[in-house]
C-alpha cells in the first residue's frame, strides 16, 4: 500500500511539468484559432492581394503582388524579410481566344475556350478544320494517322465524379492537358483541344500548363468549358464532319526577372534548424488566383503573424515563403532549394499549402514513419473539425526541389477539396469564392503545426 502511494506521488511529481507544458501549449494554440477567427487577418490580406489581379509569372501584376506582400511583411515585426531573385518564363495569352463549332447545315455554336498555358498561337485569322474526338490521351495511340492528319483533335475524357478525393480525378486527367498537343501533333493534327479538367457544372474553361517537345511540331492547345465540350460531343455524334474554328494569339517572351518573398522568425535555441512553410505567389492569368494559391500564401504569412501576435518565441527558425512560378516552371521552388544547398541551410521540414483556402482536414506527410507518428501524436492539439489526420504521402510542387536536393521531409496541408476543381485555373477562382472562417481555420492550423515543430522538433 505504502509503495503504491509513494509510486503514485512520484508519478504525479513527474507529470507536473509535463502536464503544465501541455496546458501552456493548448492555451497558446487556442489563442491562434481565437485570434485568426476574430481578426480575419489572412482574409483581409487575401482581399488586397486579389485586388491586384491575376499574377502569372513574368507579368507586371505578379511583380506588383510581390512588392505588395513584401511591404506587408515589413510591417509585421518579423526578424528578417527578403526577396530571393530568379528568372521566370514569360508567356502571354494575347487577345481573348475564339472558338466556334460549325455543323454541315450552317449551324454555328460559339464555344468557351482558353489557350492552355504556354500554347503557341494559331496563324492570324485562326484555323478551321474537322474534328476528331478521342476519349482519352492514350486512346489516340490506337487511331490511324490518316484519321487524324489535318484535323483538330478533341480529347474528351470525363472528370471522374465518383472519387471522394477530387485530386485523384484531377490527377488522372491532367496528363491530357499537359501532353495532348504533343500526342496529337505526332499524328499530324493541326491543333489540340481538351474538355477542361473540371469538376464544375458551368462553362468556364480551365487552363493550366501544357508541354511541347523539341522534336515534335508545336501546335495550338486549348481547353473548352465542360458545357462547350458537351456541345461538341453532341454535334459530332449527329454530324461527324462538323468543323471547329480556333483563333489564339498567345506569345512567348524572354525570361523575366522575378522573386520569391521570404519572411523569417529566428529560433531562440536552434536557429539553424529551419521550418519553411509556404504557398505560391503566381497564379494563372484568369480569375484572381484566390484559392490557387493566394490562400496558401496567406495561410503561411498569417500563421507567422499569429506567432508574433501571440508572443511566441520559437525555439527553431520559422519561415513563410511565397514561391514564384509554381504554375508554369517551378523556378521559385528550384531557386529556394539551390540557395539552401549553397548556403548549407538545414531544413527540419518544409510545409506547403496549395490545395485551396477551404476547411483544413489533415496533413499529408513525406517523412520517416517515426516522424509521421510523432506528428500523429499531436493530433489532439488541433480543435475538432480541423486537422484530424497525418497521412502518409504529401508535399507540394514548390517544396519538392528541396526534398529532392537534401531529403528535407515534406508536409502538405489537406483541405475539404469538394469545390477546388470547380474553379481551379478558371476565371471563377476569385476572392468572393473564399470563406473567411474556412481560410482562417487553415491559417491557425498552419500556425499550430509550425509552433509544435518549433518547440519539439521532428
Ligand atoms: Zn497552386
Amino acid at each position: 500500500m505504502k509503495w503504491r502511494l509513494l509510486f503514485g506521488l512520484l508519478a504525479m511529481i513527474a507529470m507536473v511539468p509535463l502536464f503544465s507544458q501541455t496546458e501552456d501549449d493548448r492555451i497558446t494554440i487556442r489563442s491562434f484559432y481565437d485570434e485568426a477567427l476574430t481578426s480575419r487577418q489572412s482574409y483581409h490580406w487575401l482581399k488586397d492581394l486579389c485586388a491586384i489581379g491575376p499574377r502569372l509569372s513574368g507579368s507586371e501584376s505578379s511583380l506588383q503582388a510581390i512588392h505588395w506582400v513584401k511591404g506587408v511583411m515589413d510591417t509585421c515585426g518579423f526578424d528578417r524579410v527578403y526577396l530571393q531573385p530568379t528568372l521566370v518564363p514569360h508567356w502571354e495569352r494575347g487577345n481573348p481566344e475564339k472558338a466556334i463549332l460549325y455543323d454541315s447545315k450552317g449551324g454555328e455554336y460559339p464555344l468557351n475556350v482558353l489557350a492552355i498555358g504556354g500554347s503557341v498561337a494559331t496563324p492570324p485569322g485562326g484555323i478551321t478544320a474537322e474534328i476528331i474526338e478521342v476519349p482519352s490521351l492514350m486512346a489516340i495511340d490506337d487511331i490511324p494517322r490518316e484519321e487524324i492528319e489535318g484535323k483538330i483533335v478533341f480529347f474528351n475524357p470525363p472528370f471522374d465524379q465518383t472519387n471522394i478525393g477530387t485530386g485523384a480525378s484531377y490527377g488522372s486527367n491532367v496528363g491530357t492537358r499537359a501532353q495532348g498537343a504533343v500526342k496529337a501533333s505526332q499524328k499530324g493534327a493541326i491543333a489540340s483541344v481538351i474538355r477542361s479538367v473540371s469538376s464544375g457544372d458551368d462553362d468556364a474553361p480551365h487552363t493550366g500548363t501544357g508541354h511541347y517537345e523539341a522534336d515534335v511540331d508545336s501546335i495550338p492547345a486549348a481547353a473548352l468549358g465542360v458545357r462547350s465540350a458537351d456541345i461538341v460531343q453532341h454535334v459530332l455524334k449527329l454530324d461527324p464532319h462538323a468543323k471547329m474554328h480556333l483563333e489564339m494569339s498567345c506569345k512567348w517572351f524572354e525570361d523575366a526577372p522575378s522573386f520569391n518573398v521570404i519572411a523569417e522568425l529566428r529560433g531562440s535555441e536552434y536557429p539553424d534548424e529551419i521550418i519553411a512553410m509556404g504557398g505560391h505567389m503566381d497564379s494563372w492569368d484568369v480569375g484572381e488566383g484566390a484559392h490557387d494559391d493566394g490562400a496558401g500564401c496567406m495561410h503561411a504569412l498569417g500563421a507567422l503573424k499569429l506567432l508574433v501576435d501571440q508572443g511566441v518565441t520559437p525555439k527553431r527558425t520559422i519561415r513563410a515563403v511565397m514561391f514564384i512560378n509554381e504554375e508554369n516552371g517551378t523556378r521559385g521552388g528550384e531557386e529556394y532549394a539551390d540557395q539552401a544547398v549553397k548556403l548549407g541551410e538545414k531544413h527540419l521540414v518544409a510545409i506547403e499549402s496549395d490545395a485551396g483556402g477551404y476547411s483544413p482536414r489533415g496533413f499529408g506527410i513525406t517523412a520517416d514513419e517515426e516522424q509521421r507518428l510523432k506528428l500523429e501524436s499531436w493530433l489532439d492539439y488541433f480543435p475538432k473539425n480541423t486537422i484530424s489526420y497525418m497521412s502518409k504521402g504529401g508535399g507540394g510542387v514548390d517544396i519538392g526541389p528541396l526534398h529532392r536536393a537534401d531529403g528535407t521531409p515534406m508536409i502538405g496541408l489537406s483541405v475539404d477539396g469538394q469545390k477546388m476543381f470547380d474553379l481551379h485555373h478558371s476565371a471563377n477562382d476569385v476572392f468572393s469564392a473564399v470563406h473567411p472562417r474556412e481560410l482562417e481555420l487553415g491559417t491557425a492550423s498552419m500556425a499550430t503545426l509550425v509552433y509544435l515543430l518549433s518547440q519539439y522538433g521532428l
